[in-house]
């Protein structure tokens, strides 16, 4: 049952845009979006990092469904922590394999290679700006068209990235783009930094050339996680046996191949016990750690952050809008103090997104319905 009848829709998943930095900076096309069509502040999904809420925004629901919790999982067979960013894992459809049916052909276009192997499933075109030699889908050299692409520690990644975009929907066909930035620049600047306001400005100028090009664009647009100053970090390997506890490994849930601008440091940690027995003390040390927000077992933490169980720890350990949890190496205390300007994800404070809908009707009575940002497109009609 068709029901395509020209639609063009953009899905944007901006990337770490904190509703600050919509606040904050110089874009009038998206504001515009923001004024004529449906907008709300909604919650992200904890942990509030990159694969857990990019693959909700793309299939439409939470990691209960979906299935991924983290950046990172850790296998206990093999006892190595492992990506989680194979297409296999994720346990819902697409928006891709839920728009094919109704004949719309499909762009996936990323900065990142880690979210080209993630959501490929059922997109016709797939180009990750990193690595734009592995492009699939189309015969478009996008190489020869836009120039070689930026580093991926860069700004400007995103606007070639744009321009890659806006090609897939004038010339490759494509009636559906899923289009998902870095938040690189949003690790090295606050929103009122001079580089953040020219990316945003120069994005939301190319958003204006695409909306002009196509002024019945159905623009979904929202982010993965919000960012903060952070002044602490807590390595739970090191920290709980200091004190007395004794635990099996603990994670980051912000662990993955990006390194550079937040070193896999993030507000959520999951932590895999020795024992079950264990529970209580563990929790009774990390709780009494300054900047810990919360500490829940497992299946309170999948109930509350609408998680998959099998896919956490026995216990999963929150810091407040300061701290931070992740790898120390050499570091006897477990504890270091971030410099000045570390700015990173992860926590409860940073499970916040901007929701946008344009060009497309969004009944008023439906207000409640949009809560998070994996309900960006629950009106899309597939
Ligand atoms: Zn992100």
């Amino acid at each position: 049952m068709p029901n395509k009848e020209n639609r063009k829709i953009l899905i944007v998943m901006m990337d770490g845009f904190d509703p600050a930095y919509l606040q904050a900076s110089d874009m009038p096309n998206t504001k515009q979006m923001v004024a004529n069509g449906f907008f709300k502040t909604v919650k992200g999904i904890m942990p509030s990092v990159t694969n857990v809420n990019n693959t909700g925004i793309c299939c439409g629901g939470p990691p209960s469904k979906h299935g991924i919790t983290a950046n990172s999982y850790f296998d206990l067979q093999t006892r190595k922590e492992e990506y989680m960013d194979k297409a296999a894992m994720v346990l819902a459809p697409t928006v891709f394999e839920r728009a094919a049916p109704h004949g719309f052909k499909s762009a996936l276009m990323t900065a990142k290679k880690k979210t080209q192997s993630l959501l490929r499933t059922g997109a016709n075109i797939r180009l990750a700006a990193e690595a734009p030699k592995d492009a699939e889908g189309s015969n478009i050299d996008w190489v020869a068209r836009l120039g070689p692409a930026p580093d991926i520690y860069s700004l400007e990644i995103n606007l070639w990235l744009f321009r890659a975009a806006q090609i897939a929907l004038n010339e490759a066909g494509a009636d559906l783009v899923y289009f998902h930035t870095t938040d690189y620049i949003m690790h090295m600047e606050p929103p009122w930094g001079d580089k953040s306001q020219f990316h945003l400005n120069q994005w939301d100028k190319l958003l204006g050339e695409t909306l002009h090009a196509h002024p019945n664009l159905e623009v979904y647009m929202s982010a993965d996680h919000g960012m903060n100053f952070k002044s602490r970090c807590y390595d739970l390997n090191t920290v709980v046996p200091n004190k007395g506890g004794e635990i099996f490994f603990a994670m980051s849930a912000e662990r993955d191949p990006y390194v550079k601008h937040h070193r896999t440091f993030g507000g959520t940690a999951f932590v895999w016990l020795k024992h079950p027995g264990d529970f209580d003390r563990v929790a009774d040390i990390c709780r009494r750690l300054d900047g810990v927000e919360a500490v829940y077992d497992r299946y309170t933490a999948a109930s509350k952050f609408l998680l998959h169980p099998d896919r956490i720890g026995d216990m999963l350990v929150t810091g407040d809008i300061d701290t931070v949890f992740g790898p120390l190496a050499d570091n006897k205390t477990g504890i270091e103090e971030m410099p000045e300007g570390f700015r990173t994800h992860g926590g409860s404070d940073e499970a916040i997104a901007p929701l946008i809908i344009y060009n497309r009707e969004v009944d008023p009575r439906k207000w409640r319905e949009y809560n998070y940002n994996f309900d960006l497109t629950k009106g899309i009609g597939f």
